[in-house]
């Protein structure tokens, strides 16, 4: 058994997976979850369940959160029978969740107060990569604080980088799914001209997957055009979050622009879709 005691809140399509690699890899995992049936299939792996953020940091010594946006947090973290409410000193807070550069340096500084350490270090990649460990991890922070949760960071994702200081983790993950988003139109309307155009979709794939511009995105959301599945492994509620935090960062390119305008458009009718479910939007 691993000695790092590990508590997890925030048991959604990607905490589950994640949280599981933990268990897997035989650190005694303690989990929260706003939502309570969602802790059962943990419980039945060998979790243990706390009933509040505030008992689950008293009872481990790593806190890893993965929720939706700023607000979760703010509840997470301030809220009644928040984390801040117990003694967290010398406690590990990681905040995995795609949450505003802000937010992070507030946490940070508040952790700080308190004698407890905050990293943030959201993930790229979705749910099938979270369930095979191959997840890409971005941290901002103390350099000596990553390095002493690097090894746990590491049996959920192939590869995890620090790339700054509090918050910078929080702008890498914007910029990229600034990129996811612009993927996900991009294939979109290019199936529609080819559909268009009275080429198949699953020919377009085939050719897309096996040339240069294919990649693993285009094969997994394609195979969900392909099969009529737009089940949310990534909502599209979440990239209009994440697109929204980045126009606060400052984003203001032409592509970002109307990719903001795409999804929020369509996020009325399919938020709790999949991301590749902007098709649908874009057919009318
Ligand atoms: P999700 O399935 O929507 O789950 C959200 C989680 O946050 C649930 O556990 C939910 O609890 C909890 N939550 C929401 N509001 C809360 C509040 N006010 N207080 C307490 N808990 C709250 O989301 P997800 O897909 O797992 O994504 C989690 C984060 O990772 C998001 O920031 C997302 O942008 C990011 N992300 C997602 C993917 C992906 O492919 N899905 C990939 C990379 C990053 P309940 O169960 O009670 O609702």
């Amino acid at each position: 058994m691993n000695t790092q005691k590990i508590g997890w809140i925030g048991l959604g399509n990607m905490g589950i997976p994640m949280a599981e690699q933990l268990i897997k890899a035989d650190y005694a995992v303690t989990v929260y979850n706003r939502s309570k049936e969602k802790e059962t299939a943990l419980k039945a792996m060998g979790a243990s369940v706390a009933e509040t953020p505030k008992d689950l940091i008293a009872a481990t010594d790593v806190v890893i959160v993965m929720v939706s946006d700023d607000s979760a947090i703010e509840q997470i973290f301030k809220g009644e029978d928040g984390l801040f409410t117990a003694e967290t000193s010398g406690k590990i807070i990681i905040n995995m969740s795609t949450v505003s550069p802000s937010i992070s340096k507030e946490m940070a500084a508040f952790c700080k107060e308190k004698g407890s350490m905050y990293l943030d270090a959201p993930v790229s990649g979705s749910v099938k990569q979270a369930e095979t460990a191959q997840l890409v991890i971005m941290a901002g922070g103390e350099e000596t604080v990553f390095n002493q949760v690097k090894p746990v960071l590491e049996k959920m994702g192939k590869l995890a980088m620090r790339v700054g200081e509090s918050g910078a983790g929080n702008s890498a993950k914007l910029a990229i799914n600034s990129l996811l988003a612009l993927y996900a139109q991009g294939l979109a309307e290019t199936v529609m001209f080819a559909n268009q155009q009275g080429i198949k979709t699953e020919d377009l794939l085939a050719l897309i997957n096996n040339a240069a511009i294919g990649n693993t995105f285009t094969k997994i959301k394609g195979d969900a055009i392909i099969a009529n599945n737009y089940k949310a492994a990534f909502a599209l509620k979440h990239i209009v979050k994440d697109l929204k935090l980045a126009k606060a960062e400052g984003i203001s390119s032409p592509l970002a622009k109307t990719a903001l305008e795409t999804f929020e458009a369509a996020s009325a009718e399919y938020g709790e879709e999949d991301i590749i479910a902007v098709i649908k939007q874009l057919k009318g």
